[in-house]
């Protein structure tokens, strides 16, 4: 009897698998193609997403396509995004009618406030979920959590060293530009242990899935927000110099400069941009615009 990749009767992890088979897919590790291809734990993740029926969802790396096909089946609208071509058969056999938009682009390069309003609407709301190919990680972060429109939560299956180092805190040492970053824009909290033979196939190191709450009451404007992430980077850029050091050699500023606005901020000439909170931070962006005003 032939096996119908269509049918409803086959789980889906047997169709992933069937799909995977079929279409003689190899995983590429340069992009981080570890999938999770039980059932059980992708149905967990939707769940701690928090999914349901009428909810937009961004989705980064399908992969076969398994999670995608899950949230659409819980009446989610789904959004893909997948570098890989090679997956599109797959996904084809996977995913079969159901209600969802597979863009194969680079996530790091691809216009998502574009994508997100052309397929969900202006301005309608969204989340992102994705087991997230690991090389991506940062960088995927920072363009998450300052898209525009904001999404509502972002859920993301990351290593298990990024989701302890968003979770850090100021003066440990793993609170970093990226920590205090999504510090701002987000609450996180790590929801979910997953060891690495969650996966396959399966990576070195185990994984965390990370949710980032989003703040709807951001003190900041846009244009703010800009230059507090810059004085982020600029703080955290070399470890172990003093802020002062670190902002002279970012913003051009003579010393008395720098001190002078360290002292507008509450803060001694010798403090670390390393052990100061996001308020502390705001506020030394405050006294630089001030001084620049
Ligand atoms: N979601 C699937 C799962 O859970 O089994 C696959 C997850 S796998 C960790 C990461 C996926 O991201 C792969 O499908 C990979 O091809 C894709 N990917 C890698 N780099 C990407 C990029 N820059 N933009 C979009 N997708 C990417």
């Amino acid at each position: 009897m032939k096996l119908n990749l269509h049918s409803t009767d086959l789980s889906l992890s047997l169709k992933a698998r069937v799909a995977l088979e079929k279409h003689v897919f190899r995983f590429t590790h340069s992009l981080g193609q570890n999938f999770i291809l039980d059932e059980n734990v992708i149905s967990d993740i939707v769940y701690k997403a928090g999914v349901q029926k009428g909810d937009n969802i961004l989705e980064i790396g399908p992969g076969s396509g398994m999670m995608t096909a899950m949230m659409a089946d819980k009446g989610a609208k789904v959004l893909a995004i997948e570098l890989d071509r090679a997956l599109e058969p797959v996904l084809n056999d996977v995913i079969g009618e159901r209600d969802v938009k597979i863009v194969f682009q680079d996530a790091l390069k691809a216009d998502l406030n574009a994508l997100t309003r052309g397929t969900f609407g202006e301005n309608a709301p969204y989340s992102i979920v994705a087991n997230l190919p690991y090389y991506i990680t940062a960088d995927f972060l920072m363009r998450a959590i300052t898209l525009n429109p904001a999404p509502g939560s972002i859920t993301l299956m990351v290593q298990k060293e990024a989701a302890e180092r968003v979770m850090s805190q100021p003066g440990s040492k793993n609170w970093s530009a990226l920590s205090a970053s999504v510090r701002y824009f987000a609450e996180p909290e790590v929801v979910m242990e997953a060891p690495a033979l969650l996966f396959t196939p399966p990576p070195h190191v185990d994984s965390c899935l990370l949710k980032l709450h989003m703040r709807k009451d951001r003190p900041l404007d846009e244009a703010d927000e800009k230059r507090l992430m810059a004085l982020i980077q600029a703080a955290f850029r070399m470890r172990r110099k003093t802020l002062a050091n670190n902002l002279s050699a970012s913003y051009s500023l003579s010393r008395e400069e720098t001190i002078h606005v360290l002292e507008k901020a509450g803060l001694g000439e010798k403090v670390r941009g390393e052990i100061l909170t996001v308020d502390q931070l705001i506020d030394v962006m405050k006294a630089m615009q001030e001084k620049s005003e």
